[in-house]
């Protein structure tokens, strides 16, 4: 029998956990005359008593394997952590605030079973969230679809199915940074995708506001794209070419007609600015890829790990294939 894993990271879900809990107990029955299930829970250093209810039911279910890290990590790096535990023969990731409906799995195991290494949940419709966060998602999928090197399917986030080479290949990919959306894209290997209505958060509020979405949305198309690089040189090109014939003017007309623009103080103010601003630009730019370079270069592990639930949760061996 196949082994499946479902690989879930929660922050501060101790409201949402008993519905999850209720949620997966079901979908472990539909499963468990084809599949062996593993759930593995990863609490990203939650504040509540999110980790007392992951103990409690690993306590109670022998199929349930948690891991505690040291602080909270992220959600990108919490996944990644249930990606390394996770030994089945496929691994279906989805959100700890049932976003990502449980019963969606089944469709992807089924696309699994045809020979889908990896299946993307795609979001049809996002009745559970704000006009903003739907009108902001929607352009960024799109952007970031025109301006990087993804393949990934549009819309569709971190609930999806991954074969066992498909895992592994991702897990080669040792950037700091994860975009996993965006990484999955790029393994290839043979893709489907699962159409579901995202569902309002079950409990508990969104650990996404504004700022995390803007750096979140900053990993993607850095990660993924040179154009911001490219851009600030075009940006540079094209301010230049009036400036540059501005002062050809002005030379012509002091040297050949004896004619001082002094009175330019507006245009060399002008300049001044416009040139000041796309250098700080361009700066910035160049800072955010340096950046990176910088947090790859030391090495660090990605994640501690601070309790498990019983010592035989250890990171799954892996092929190199
Ligand atoms: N999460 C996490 N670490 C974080 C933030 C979120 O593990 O630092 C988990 C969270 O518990 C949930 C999932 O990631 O299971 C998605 O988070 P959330 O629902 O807050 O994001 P949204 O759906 O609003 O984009
Ligand atoms: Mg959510």
């Amino acid at each position: 029998m196949k082994t499946i894993s479902l690989a879930i990271p929660l922050y501060n879900e101790s409201e949402a956990f008993p519905l999850l809990r209720s949620r997966l107990g079901d979908l472990c029955a539909q499963l468990a005359r084809t599949y062996q299930v593993e759930i593995v829970l990863v609490d990203d250093g939650s504040r509540d008593d999110t980790w007392a209810q992951v103990m409690a039911f690993a306590g109670s279910d022998p199929r349930v394997k948690g891991i505690g890290l040291s602080r909270n990590f992220g959600h990108q790096v919490a996944l990644l952590c249930g990606y390394e535990f996770a030994t089945g023969e496929a691994v279906i990731s989805l959100d700890g605030d049932l976003q990502d409906p449980p019963e969606v799995a089944l469709a992807m195991l089924e696309r699994f079973e045809e020979g889908a290494d990896v299946v993307c949940g795609v979001r049809r419709g996002r009745s559970g969230e704000s006009i903003m966060k739907r009108v902001t998602a929607h352009g960024f999928y799109r952007l970031l679809g025109w301006l990087g090197d993804t393949r990934a399917p549009l819309d569709s986030g971190d609930f999806r199915l991954l074969s066992r080479r498909a895992l592994d290949a991702l897990l080669r990919m040792r950037e700091k940074h994860k975009y996993l959306r965006g990484m999955v894209g790029w393994i290839g290997y043979r893709t489907a995708q699962v159409d579901y209505d995202r569902p309002a958060r079950a409990a508990g509020h969104t650990k996404f506001g504004w700022l995390k979405m803007i750096l979140f949305a900053t990993d993607g198309i850095v990660s993924f794209s040179r154009f911001p690089l490219r851009l600030s040189f075009l940006l540079c090109l094209a301010a230049m070419v009036p400036f540059l014939g501005y002062l050809l003017y002005a030379f012509i007309a002091a040297v050949f007609f004896h004619h001082e623009l002094v009175p330019g103080w507006s245009s060399l103010l002008l300049g001044v600015v416009i040139f000041g601003s796309l250098n700080l630009i361009a700066l910035g730019i160049l800072g955010e890829y340096v950046g990176r370079m910088f947090e790859n270069v030391k090495q660090r592990p990605d994640y501690l790990v601070m309790n498990v639930t019983s010592p035989d949760v250890v990171p799954a061996p892996r092929s190199r294939s």
